[in-house]
This record gives C-alpha cells, structure tokens and sequence, in this order.
C-alpha cells in the first residue's frame, strides 16, 4: 500500500512515498520557495537526486507536480494507487492525544486552533487543502506534534500566572516535536522493552526534550510556544520575560521586532557570533574562537540542565538518548553534555561516540545511566499513523 507523508510549510512542502506495512521508502521530494518567482523542487530516487526550477505559484501547483512527477517516475500509474496521505499539523491544543482521520470537523478544529500557533497551523492546512483538492476521495490523517505531549499532568503543563489564561485562553505548556519523541519511545521499546525511563534528546535546528515513562510522556522542555526550553540554533530557550519591555525601551524596538529577535537572531547565531548551524560554532570552538566555547558551553550546559531535571522527575532515568541533526551527528556535543554527569558514574565510550553514523549505546558497560545514538524519523512515523488509521 503506498503511503505519502507530507510535511507542509508556510512556502515550502517536503514529501516521503512509503509501501507500508514495510515501511521502504520509495521515493522523497522537497518543493521550496513556494509562491516566490525562484521557486524550484527536488526529487529523491533510487539514490540519485534531480532538481528542477519551475515556477509554482502556490501550493496546489507543488501538489500537481508532485503526483504528475510520481507518474512520470513511474512509482504510480495513477493518483488512486495512493491509498493514504499523511500531514504532519503543529498545533493540535489538548484536544488531539492521538492522530486522526481528517474529516471537516478537524479542519475545522484546527482552524480553530490558528491563535496558538499562527505560523505553523495555516501552512500545515495550506498543504492538507491543496492535496484535498487533487486526491478527492483518498483519506487523509492528521499527525499532530503536541499530541505525545498530551500525557503531562498538571503539575508539569501549567504555569504559574493568572489561572483564567489557562481556562479561558488554553496558556499552558503544550511542547512540540512530539512526532520525533514518540517514534524514539516506538524504538527504544523494540530495543530495549516497554518499561523503561528514558530522557530524550531531539537536538537539532529546533530542540527539546522529552521525559519518556513506559512510552508516556512525562515533562517536555518546550512550552506555550517552541520557543522554550533550550538554546536552539536561532532561538533564545528560555529567558526572563522581565527583558521584553526593557529591550523594547532600550532599543525602542516594537514588541514583534522583539519577538522576531528571540526567534530568528538568537541562540546559537547570537552567541557565537558566526552562525545558526552548529557545524560552523563547533568549528570555531575546535579552533579556539572565545566566543565559540562559551555558545558550545551554554548550549551544551542548558541541556544538560534539562537532562537533571528530567533525571529527578524520572527518579532515576535508564537511557538518554540523543537525536536530530545535532544529536545524531556531533560527537562534541554529546561529549561536552555527558561529561557533566560524570560525578553520577554516566560515561561515554569515546570510540562510540566517535563512530560516524552509529545507531545504538555509545555509552560504557559500566556507566549508571545508558546514553543511545538514534536516527529520528517523523515521516514514518506519519506514514504509520496513516496505514494504521485507514485500516481500522
Ligand atoms: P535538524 O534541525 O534536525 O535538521 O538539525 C540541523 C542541525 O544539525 C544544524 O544545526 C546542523 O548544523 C546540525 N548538524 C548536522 N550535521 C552535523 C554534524 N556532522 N556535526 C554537527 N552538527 C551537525
């Protein structure tokens, strides 16, 4: 049965084709600069890689290249040989636990929902509309990224403001990426079994952390918002509020040019001075930039904040496992995380961790908490959902 996983931003659309149940891959794509005279695409097949520029005005344009594309490729000979089409939705407040079925009422609902995450949620239905209007009658599922979150109790999703904000305007912690946290609690319980307490790390552009309990979630670090919890390539984690209005005196900056600055000039880029990606301040740091360490070693420090807390809440985690563009790939990160809990007995194997592209413990037998190496995948696991829900 094929299955596309879709991923629908405000100007880009990134698909995956999976035959499901097996879940291979059989062909990717990535349409960018949707809407912009310089719009172009590429396609992913039998390991070789082509990109075209063509101009797509919107994103029902992307969609009929896409599946005209698939028939050119001959991966279809026709549209209805695709028997499900998954979406990956940012924000499905507390009202989804789970994926569903996308009928009118969800759409609906998640329109609803537009005030929480203004940026994401209008491009995610942007990309289910566009797809609605090609593949008529193909059943559609919506996979939401707060939905693992929805297992937190009180104590972990509220804050300490004025209760009505909760009641009457849903303020409360709702955490993101949890598509990646639960396909890594899937993982960790065929590797390891079920009853397990896990810390997962999902440290890429974008990062977070998950407290994981017999494959609940527990606590997460991002909030209301993703900007919260960690330093992030271009975003603040979490800061003092008190130094929105000062800043907006200071600088005489508007409250969204404020916003805009916690979220696309700070982090890593404002730390280091250089850049966004990590691969460039690890570079600098490698090479004795000052202000390199310091960015390496507040980043690395807020994690490892996290990871204590998520260690307490646990009381006692089994596994932290590191994640995403920088958990999978920089053995310096790790390195300069795990070393802080040196004096709880959590070691790396050095040769591990230096393994490019390892999949598994990196940590020593005899370290008390174990730390893992996994490839996140939250297109198969959409893809999962999707078979799954158009076959109960
Ligand atoms: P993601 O958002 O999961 O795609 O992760 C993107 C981040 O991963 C960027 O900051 C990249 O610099 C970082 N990244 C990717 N490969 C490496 C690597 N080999 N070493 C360090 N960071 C990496």
């Amino acid at each position: 049965m094929k299955i596309l996983s879709v991923n629908a931003g405000s100007s880009s659309l990134k698909f995956t084709m999976f035959e499901m149940p097996e879940e291979k891959v059989i062909i990717s794509g990535t349409f960018e600069k949707i809407g912009l005279p310089d719009s172009f695409y590429t396609i992913k097949y039998n390991g070789e890689k082509n990109r075209n520029e063509v101009v797509m005005k919107d994103h029902t344009s992307s969609v009929k290249i896409l599946l005209d594309e698939l028939i050119n490729y001959k991966v279809i000979k026709s549209y209805d040989e695709i028997e499900g089409v998954g979406h990956r939705l940012v924000h499905g407040g507390d009202k989804y636990t789970q994926s569903v079925l996308i009928t009118e009422d969800v759409i609906d609902t998640v329109n609803k929902l537009i005030p929480l995450a203004p940026l994401h949620n209008p491009a995610n239905l942007i990309g289910v509309s566009s797809f609605k209007e090609v593949l008529k009658d193909t059943p559609m599922v919506a996979v939401f990224d707060t939905a693992f979150h929805q297992t937190m109790e009180k104590e972990q999703y509220l804050y300490a403001v004025p209760y009505e904000w909760y009641t009457n305007h849903g303020v409360r912690k709702y955490g993101f990426h949890g598509t990646s946290h639960r396909f890594i609690a899937s993982e960790m319980s065929k590797m390891f079994g079920e009853n397990t307490k896990i810390i997962s790390c999902h440290i890429g552009n974008g990062a977070s952390l998950c407290a994981i309990k017999n494959g609940k979630c527990v606590d997460t670090s991002m909030g209301f918002t993703p900007l919260a919890g960690v330093v992030m390539g271009s975003r603040s984690g979490d800061i003092d509020t008190g130094l929105i209005p000062y800043v907006m005196s200071k600088t005489k900056k508007t409250f969204e040019d404020v916003m805009n600055d916690l979220n696309k000039k700070s982090g890593m880029l404002a730390l280091s001075g250089i850049s966004s990606d990590l691969r460039d301040v690890e570079e600098g740091y490698l090479s004795g930039d000052a202000r390199c360490k310091t960015a390496m070693d507040i980043y690395s420090d807020k994690i490892a904040d996290y990871i204590s807390i998520y260690n307490t809440e646990l009381q006692g985690a089994d596994y932290i496992v590191f994640t995403a563009g920088v958990g999978e790939n920089s053995s310096v990160v790790r390195k300069m995380v795990i070393d802080r809990f040196a004096f709880l007995g959590v070691k790396l194997d050095e040769e591990k961790n230096n393994t490019r592209g390892i999949n598994g413990i990196i940590s020593t037998e005899d370290s008390t908490i174990k730390v893992v190496v996994l490839s996140t995948d939250e297109e198969v696991m959409i893809a999962r959902d999707t078979y799954e829900l158009i076959n109960k």
